[in-house]
């Protein structure tokens, strides 16, 4: 009833790493999280700044 397979391989969990069979699978399924969490950059930051400096030499009242 408590058998559960790992969901990186597919093997029965194991009782100490559980979700998952054994410590590499958890390395797995932990950088495929946070690899999906780094899927949204912020790569326009540096353009912003480019751009707030030249911007900023130019317009004076
Ligand atoms: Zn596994």
């Amino acid at each position: 009833m408590s058998e559960k397979t790992c969901p990186i391989c597919g093997k029965p969990a194991d009782a100490i790493h559980k979700p998952f069979c054994s410590r590499r699978c958890r390395l797995v399924d932990l950088n495929r999280w946070m690899t999906g969490a780094y899927a949204v950059p912020a790569v326009e930051e540096d353009d912003d700044e480019n751009w707030e400096t030249v911007h900023d030499g130019r317009e004076e009242p």
